[in-house]
């Protein structure tokens, strides 16, 4: 397959991840098609924004983009590059320019960050809000640079929450800090307890229970055509302890698999609230996965299905073995790459490539280059935070990797 058609299948699958949602939040599909986007012809520009509000008071947004794509051009310059290279910049950048002085609207956005990619050469000019605060960046290359967003998903699975008590439901969708709502659920059929008239006790009784049941049932299957247009990796049930308990027992049997806890929730929560509570249990969640396949890679690294230091973990991916990578955050490390295979080094002063002679390219920071290699090959990438990551970092080379064969 040419690059060409490589570059059109991702851009398609951006297309229809995009048209497909109702929802504008970033999803790991889309993560996954940005990964595989190169540009052959112009720039690809990634712009990176602290949208806290701390940050907001400080300085006017388009003066500070301003100030920092100048900065940023002044170094393009500085490195000489050749000449068209700095005219598609120069078009990308006043283009974004002038987005965010006379277009962009400063009401609408809820988040803590913003990310913007533009590649006008492909045709590409995406936004997504970030749910946690990022450094000022500009990043100029043929591709979009996507380490910063991988690092915020892998902490935000996309997470499912069904509130669940006798006669109503709600679901939501919760990734990277945006939750979604789908309908209010009711079934206003459920007798409440107060008109039980002539009815013996156990008769009605079981009257309830018969209702309680359909609409357990009814919430389950809205809950599957729900998550299969949102697909969600986890699931909590909210609400009473003995509701979400015997309400689990109704759900399909991927989705129950997919529960992770239970938590005490009122009906009448907030958006906010639920979001909040989401995040808790996912941070919960992360450090204790996060412990497992640390302890997974070891054991990995005993038997030799594993691979630690930056040489090593460049080396099988480059092999295209690698299942699981785990890197410290914020582990940067200077290398190359082959701009006709692919070929990743940690040897940031080679010039031509071991594998095919190709010419190499040098890059500051090869980690990010083996982060999107792994969004493309592996199961999962694990960047540690807590406290193993300090252990990372003196005794593992701040890189590893569990392989597949
Ligand atoms: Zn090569």
């Amino acid at each position: 397959m040419t690059k060409n058609t490589l570059r059109n299948e991702a851009l398609e699958r951006l297309d229809a991840e995009m048209s497909l949602r109702a929802y504008d939040v970033l999803t790991p599909e889309t993560i996954q098609a940005l990964a595989e986007l190169r540009t052959d012809e112009g720039v690809f520009v990634s712009l990176y924004l602290d949208m806290t509000p701390q940050r907001l008071q400080e300085a006017q947004l388009p003066v500070r983009v301003k100030r920092l794509l100048d900065e940023a051009y002044k170094a393009l310059e500085a490195d000489a590059p050749q000449k068209n290279m700095l005219k598609d910049v120069k078009e990308t950048f006043e283009r974004i320019q002038t987005f965010f002085t006379d277009e962009f609207d400063l009401t609408g956005h809820h988040g803590q960050g913003l990310v913007l990619f533009a590649a006008p050469a492909i045709d590409v000019w995406q936004i997504y809000r970030l749910p946690v605060p990022v450094r000022d960046m500009v990043y100029v290359g043929d591709r979009p640079q996507i380490r910063t967003l991988v690092r915020i998903a892998e902490e935000f699975e996309p997470t499912g929450v069904i509130y669940i008590d006798r006669r109503d439901a709600r679901l939501f969708r919760v990734f990277m800090g945006d939750i979604d709502e789908w309908a209010e659920e009711r079934d206003d059929d459920v007798p409440g307890w107060h008109d039980q008239g002539g009815w013996s006790q156990a008769r009605y009784q079981r009257h309830i229970e018969d209702h309680i049941e359909r609409h357990f049932k009814k919430v389950a299957e809205d809950a599957r055509r729900f998550f299969e247009q949102a697909p969600i990796t986890r699931l909590i049930l909210a609400g009473q302890e003995e509701n979400t308990k015997a309400f689990e027992d109704f759900l399909p049997n991927d989705l129950r698999q997919k529960v992770v806890a239970h938590i005490p929730m009122e009906k009448k929560v907030r958006l906010r609230e639920v979001l909040d509570r989401v995040l808790e249990v996912e941070q919960a969640i992360e450090r204790q996965v996060e412990a497992e396949r640390f302890q997974k890679w070891q054991d990995a690294l005993y038997t030799g299905r594993g691979v630690e230091g930056l040489e090593a973990t460049l080396q099988a991916l480059n092999e295209k073995r690698v299942m699981l990578l785990l890197v410290a955050e914020g582990f940067v490390a200077p290398g190359a790459e082959c701009t006709q295979c692919g070929w990743l080094t940690d040897e940031a002063d080679l010039t031509t490539c071991a594998l095919c002679g190709g010419a190499l390219l040098r890059t500051d920071d090869v980690v990010e280059l083996a982060i999107e290699r792994a969004v493309e090959q592996a199961d999962d990438i694990d960047v540690i935070r807590g406290d193993l990551r300090a252990k990372m970092l003196e005794e593992a080379g701040g890189i590893g990797a569990i392989l597949r064969y």
